[in-house]
């Protein structure tokens, strides 16, 4: 028989503690958030819970009636996120770029040149085919333009806890 204490534990946080607890850290670090229409399954497909046949953005546009001017409705208080997910628990994380900048790697192409520039370590998402790369400060200067690499310094990009159409969750990278 096995014994059992040499299975290791390994405590993985659920998609509600992930958002939550990130909603807490964002709100301290002061970084404005805000909530997207989230991504559900339908007839074995993807779908933006907007439900409109011909939207443009699925899973990444900002739910109007908590945050009716977008980004410019994005907040740093943690009680109003709460409440907004609390109506719109399936909704997406959005983190307002500013203060900071995101390097947004979209496949494995980007994936492979970013490695070799052997950035310092940092905050790093884990997105549907790459991972968003935080830094504050000055840009890296071996850091060119690829078609896969993607320079965000403004707008605001999907956090950590949101769902891509494509199906997969954001995660932090640890
Ligand atoms: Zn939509």
């Amino acid at each position: 028989m096995m014994e059992r204490k040499n299975i290791i534990h390994v405590y993985f946080p659920s998609r509600e503690e992930e958002r939550l607890s990130a909603i807490n850290s964002l709100s301290r670090d002061g970084v404005k958030m805000l909530l997207c229409h989230g991504i559900s399954n339908h007839k074995n497909a993807f779908v933006c819970d907007c439900r409109k046949k011909d939207c443009k953005s699925t899973g990444k546009h900002p739910i109007q009636e908590f945050f009716p001017n977008g980004e410019h409705s994005a907040t740093l208080e943690e009680a109003y996120i709460k409440k907004a997910l609390k109506k719109y628990p399936n909704a997406n994380l959005a983190v307002v770029v500013d203060g900071f900048f995101v390097i947004d790697v979209d496949g494995p192409e980007g994936m492979k040149f970013v490695k070799g520039l052997s950035l310092p370590p940092t905050f790093r998402v884990k997105t549907g085919r790459g991972c968003h790369y935080y830094f504050k400060g000055k840009l890296p200067d071996n850091l060119k333009k690829l078609e896969q690499i993607d320079l965000k310094t403004k707008g605001y990009v999907m956090f950590a806890g949101s769902r891509h159409k494509s199906g997969v969750y954001y995660r932090r990278a640890v």
